[in-house]
């Protein structure tokens, strides 16, 4: 099948959570069918949009425009309560190094060295686009609360999963399994909101 849709990130683990929500939630998904930014070349655009909805829609109108295909894209962070939701739209990028997951999380973990237990809420979310090559934009969000731990706990997921305890369970996003993590994370909620408009777009 040739790619009609094509994904705004070079984020591999994002690839791949999102071809397992695909593939959950539209039995017409074949693999192939999205392609990354990556199959194209194409220089990634500023992001500098002040909220996760605007950053995801720098990247998918910009995506579009240049292949004219259909994009989505998400744009996704940590927003942590005591520090008013910070690191927020500069999760990927705390540290001052973009993508250095190990420094953000570094970071932000001493940062809250002296927070008691009570008061370190957080949230991950995840705004989720679909730009068609038509214009149409629909912008869906996912959010999902929990509370820091004070070290990395797991091996699995990426950035800072390692140190995020989902509301209602005991271990952090990084201990799950991907199929765990997406039925109850900020992608896979923003992005099955989503998938009517991109099955309708696929139909279409
Ligand atoms: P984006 O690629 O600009 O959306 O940046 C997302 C950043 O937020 C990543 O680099 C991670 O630091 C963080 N992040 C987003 N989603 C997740 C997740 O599912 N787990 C852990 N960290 C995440």
């Amino acid at each position: 099948m040739s790619a009609r849709l094509v994904f705004a990130t070079s984020n591999a683990h994002k690839i791949c959570e999102l071809e397992a929500i695909l593939a959950d939630a539209w039995r017409g998904f074949e693999a192939g069918c999205v392609a990354p930014m990556s199959a194209f070349d194409v220089p990634s655009p500023v992001e500098d949009g002040v909220t996760f909805e605007e950053n995801s829609l720098i990247k998918a109108r910009a995506l579009a425009r240049a292949t004219g295909l259909a994009a989505i894209a998400d744009d996704s962070g940590i927003t942590v309560d005591v520090l008013g939701g910070a690191p927020g739209i500069f999760s990927a990028r705390w540290s001052g190094r973009h993508g250095d997951d190990a420094a953000n999380l570094s970071l932000l973990l001493d940062q809250l060295s002296d927070v008691p237990d009570p008061h370190r809420g957080a949230a991950f979310v995840s705004a989720a686009v679909l730009v068609t090559p038509g214009g149409e934009e629909v912008v869906r969000r996912g959010e999902v609360r929990g509370t820091l731990t004070r070290e990395p706990i797991g091996q699995g997921g990426f950035g800072y999963d390692p140190i995020f305890i989902p509301d209602g369970y005991r271990v952090t996003t990084a201990q799950m399994s991907p199929q765990e993590k997406n039925a109850i994370s900020h992608r896979g909620i923003a992005f099955r909101a989503l998938m009517p408009a991109i099955v309708d777009y696929l139909r279409g």
